[in-house]
């Protein structure tokens, strides 16, 4: 069985960034997993404690809504604002993650993608993988090779994408479970950035299809590929 993870900076960025395709994943059958790098306690006007709290309880629910099971789901708890491909701690953390999980497919944010803990994120995840198929560190496991790696767009639409999946059969899913971050909704946040998230990720995912075949699909980046098959 095909085993892969999703790494999201901030809960809500996996369902911006691949909610479509996590839910074709779970419906065909792989064993899918999520690691949290922060619970983006600084992501609203709540206290940081609470907020945090809130968003993690929302993470599962979002999942369930794409056929995630809560036991598959890691909370890292990374400082919100301090994610550091620089900090051994958390690079030792992100390797554990790497090894344990044993994806043969890895989601990240794109490297690009115009959100500092979001570019930090890629950096430090990135610097693991390159580490995870080696003997080095033993203290953070035993070697995996993650042999495909996709980067996601969440903030900054990647620039030539490789990869545009159509996830056209299960949108209102996707939609459903970003629906169900409330803190990061408009009466929550009040007017912002926030206030457009929802519509503006299916308005990507339509112009994704648009530039395409029509209907809604998630953008890659392609980071590593296993095989081409020609
Ligand atoms: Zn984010």
């Amino acid at each position: 069985m095909a085993r892969v993870l999703i790494v999201a900076p901030h809960p809500d960025d996996e369902v911006l960034g691949c909610g479509g395709s996590i839910a074709m994943h779970a419906e065909a059958g792989h064993e899918v997993a999520i690691a949290f790098l922060t619970s983006g306690e600084h992501g609203g006007s709540a206290e940081a404690d609470d907020l945090g709290t809130r968003r993690e309880r929302e993470a599962v629910d979002a999942a369930a809504a794409l056929g995630v099971r809560s036991d598959r789901l890691r909370f890292l708890r990374f400082p919100d604002g301090g994610i550091d491909p620089y900090d051994c701690d958390q690079f030792g953390v992100v390797l554990e993650v790497l090894r344990e999980s044993r994806p043969d497919l890895l989601y990240l944010p794109h490297p690009k993608d115009g959100s500092f803990d979001h570019e930090a994120a890629f950096a430090l995840c990135w610097r693991a993988a390159q580490m995870a198929g080696s003997s080095n560190y033993p203290q953070c496991g035993s070697p995996h090779w993650v042999s495909t790696i996709l980067g996601y767009e969440v903030w900054t639409p990647i620039t030539q994408p490789a990869l545009l999946r159509d996830i056209a059969p299960v949108v209102e899913r996707k939609l459903a479970a970003l629906g169900r971050y409330r803190t990061q909704t408009v009466g929550a946040k009040g007017a912002g950035q926030s206030t457009l998230v929802g519509p503006a990720c299916m308005h990507l995912t339509g112009f994704r299809g648009a530039s395409t075949t029509g209907g809604h699909r998630e953008a890659f980046t392609v980071l590593r590929l296993r095989e081409v098959i020609v």
